[in-house]
């Protein structure tokens, strides 16, 4: 068997389309330019690369985009305020700190400052509680990515056991809500779980976000499983791998994301889709159809 490859690029381009086409009748109908705004610290320089990206795909949809750069040196204060001008700015729509911030600022306070309905990030404990429980925040983006990325694969997910690999605030964790959300089986496994090998093996659908290179082998995976691929891992000579020995793993499987171009791209595609769904909601329109 060779797994059916499930593409994130294509899939990320066909929801930016869909999210530009809506931004232009928004516009259109209503005068609304829903607006980003990315807010970095420091210039370490793959978070620069990821704002100049967030930025720039946020202008090809149309959006009202800005980026405010701070000094590595900025304190927590200096940040503060920013988010507060930013949180009464009405055309400011989704607010992101783009992640690691320099070890004088406290990120977890910083998150909590910002105004749950334009945390585009999903991370504020409001939005961590409303996926946990009646739903209707913002969903953080790789997470939404991965089961927007599942659902071509498996359109019907209710009863699928699902194993997610990871905990994190991040992946792990929203990940195995929104599976829990979409009526599967969920099993949430982390560095002390037991014969993970085992626990893999009875996945329908197996989603690794654990940040170690090849880590889940060809025989851990059920024969015709979903794998959902999210890690992202530099290796020694430069290229990238995932947390899914690939070759392996696409033996077996039924499907599979690889990487690059499986969950990658699908985070700024859902950051997009996050910022068009609070601009609507900012200003009392129906949820968009995405
Ligand atoms: P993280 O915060 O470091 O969390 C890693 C998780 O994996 C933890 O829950 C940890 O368990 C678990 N883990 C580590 N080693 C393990 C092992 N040997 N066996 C079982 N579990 C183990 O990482 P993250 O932020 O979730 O990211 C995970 C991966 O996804 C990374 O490769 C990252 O680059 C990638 N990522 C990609 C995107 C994207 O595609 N856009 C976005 C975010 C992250 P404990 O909790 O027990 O320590």
């Amino acid at each position: 068997m060779s797994a059916k490859l499930i593409d994130g690029k294509t899939v990320a381009r066909e929801s930016n389309a869909r999210v530009a086409a809506i931004t232009a009748e928004l516009k259109a109908r209503h005068g609304l330019v829903p607006g980003l705004t990315v807010v970095l610290v420091g210039d370490d320089p793959a978070s620069k690369v990821y704002v100049g990206s967030k930025e720039r795909e946020a202008k090809a949809a149309g959006m009202n985009s800005t980026a405010h750069r701070l000094p590595a040196t900025a304190t927590q204060i200096e940040l503060l305020a920013l988010i507060a001008r930013l949180n009464a700015d009405p055309t400011v729509h989704g607010i992101l700190v783009q992640l690691p911030l320099p070890k004088q600022i406290d990120s977890g306070a910083v998150i909590e400052a910002l105004d749950p309905d334009k945390d585009v990030d999903g991370f504020h404990t409001v939005n961590t509680g409303r996926l946990w429980s009646a739903g209707g925040g913002l969903v953080p983006c790789t997470p939404q990515g991965c089961m927007l990325l599942l659902k071509r694969a498996l359109p019907q997910t209710a009863g699928a056991h699902a194993v997610v690999l990871g905990r994190s605030i991040i992946v792990g964790k929203p990940v195995a809500a929104l599976l829990l959300g979409a009526d599967c089986t969920v099993t949430l496994a982390h560095s002390k779980s037991r014969d993970l090998p085992a626990i893999c093996r009875g996945a329908d659908v197996l989603v690794a976000a654990v940040g170690r290179p090849g880590m889940v082998r060809g025989d851990w995976i059920k024969p015709g499983a979903v794998v959902i691929d999210v890690g992202i891992n530099r290796l020694a000579d430069g290229k990238l791998a995932g947390d899914v020995a690939f070759a392996e793993a696409k033996a077996v499987a039924g499907a599979i994301t690889p990487v690059p171009g499986g969950v990658g791209p699908m985070t700024i595609a859902c950051l997009l889709r996050n910022t068009l769904i609070a601009a609507c909601r900012q200003a009392g329109l129906p949820q968009p159809a995405l």
